[in-house]
């Protein structure tokens, strides 16, 4: 079943070089389209600045584009009532690179993962604190660690919170832009299989935006590569990519140590 359908994006920032020059609309996004199947994973890959995080911010609802449309489960998110706009922030959720921002740094761990739950579901007392015992499990961190502030916590662990969080309603989408580009080389690829292992259990779908290919190939069903704006090819699971877009991705690897960099 097609979960999410992105239909003709266009999207452009609007820029005033200097005080008095005229505005300029810089295009961002170009007749973006793709849709998503259930359960499934996909990549989306590209330099810096081709425009993956604006894609990511326009599937999430946070920013409109100029023309097009998200459809979520068949809601289009910029029509959607409120009842429905309840629905899409329950069931699509969003994890970022940078995790340690995205918390309050006065809230204890237990508070991060408590706030979903107070929010959304009507839970008592126990009942909140054996769900987030659950969280803490399914992303295998200790149960001792809800005392801690985010800052006590390392760059893994933290990515481990953020992913608990986005766990926490049981959502069907999860975007993840750059989530594990900031760990080291093997807290990626345990990450990776977190990941992977959810996926399979809590019939998750993911599209994961990354800038690293191998990474990406390693995760995704299927992968969309993106330059300038727009998608320039779709790479299948284990197939090959002839754009030079896809190329240069692939010569940016540059592994000091080429065994670390392998995730097989
Ligand atoms: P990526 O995630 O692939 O690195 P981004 O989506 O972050 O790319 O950015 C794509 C382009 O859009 C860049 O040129 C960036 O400078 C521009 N851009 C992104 N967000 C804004 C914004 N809020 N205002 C103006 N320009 C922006
Ligand atoms: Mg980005």
């Amino acid at each position: 079943m097609t979960l999410l359908e992105v239909k003709n994006i266009d999207m452009h920032y609007v820029q005033r070089p200097f005080l008095f020059q005229r505005r300029q609309e810089i295009s961002v996004l170009q007749k973006v389209a793709f849709s998503l199947q259930e359960g499934e994973c996909l990549g989306i890959v590209g330099q810096s600045g081709s425009g993956k995080s604006t894609l990511g911010r326009i599937i999430l609802g946070m920013e409109r584009p100029k023309n097009g449309e998200v459809l979520f489960q068949g809601v289009n998110l910029y029509e959607a009532t409120s009842k429905q706009k309840k629905m899409v922030r329950r069931d699509l959720q969003a994890v970022f690179q940078n995790s340690y921002h995205s918390f309050n740094p006065k809230q204890t761990i237990y508070e991060i993962l408590e706030e979903p739950f107070l929010n959304f579901e009507h839970y008592n007392k126990t009942e909140r604190q054996q769900k987030i015992k659950e969280l803490l499990e399914c992303v295998e961190l200790p149960q001792t660690i809800v005392d801690s502030y985010p800052s006590q916590l390392s760059g893994g662990q933290q990515q481990r919170v953020n992913i608990a969080r986005a766990l926490a309603l049981k959502p069907k989408l999860i975007v993840l832009d750059e989530a594990i580009s900031s760990l080291d080389m093997i807290l990626q690829k345990t990450i990776i299989q977190l990941l992977q292992t959810l996926q399979k259990e809590l019939h998750l779908s993911y599209i994961f935006i990354s800038h690293d290919l191998q990474a990406t190939r390693f995760m995704s069903d299927r992968i969309l590569v993106m330059q300038h704006g727009q998608l320039v090819e779709e790479i299948a699971k284990g197939g090959t990519y002839k754009h030079p877009a896809s190329q240069e991705l692939h010569n940016a690897i540059l592994p000091s140590h080429p065994r670390e960099r392998s995730f097989n």
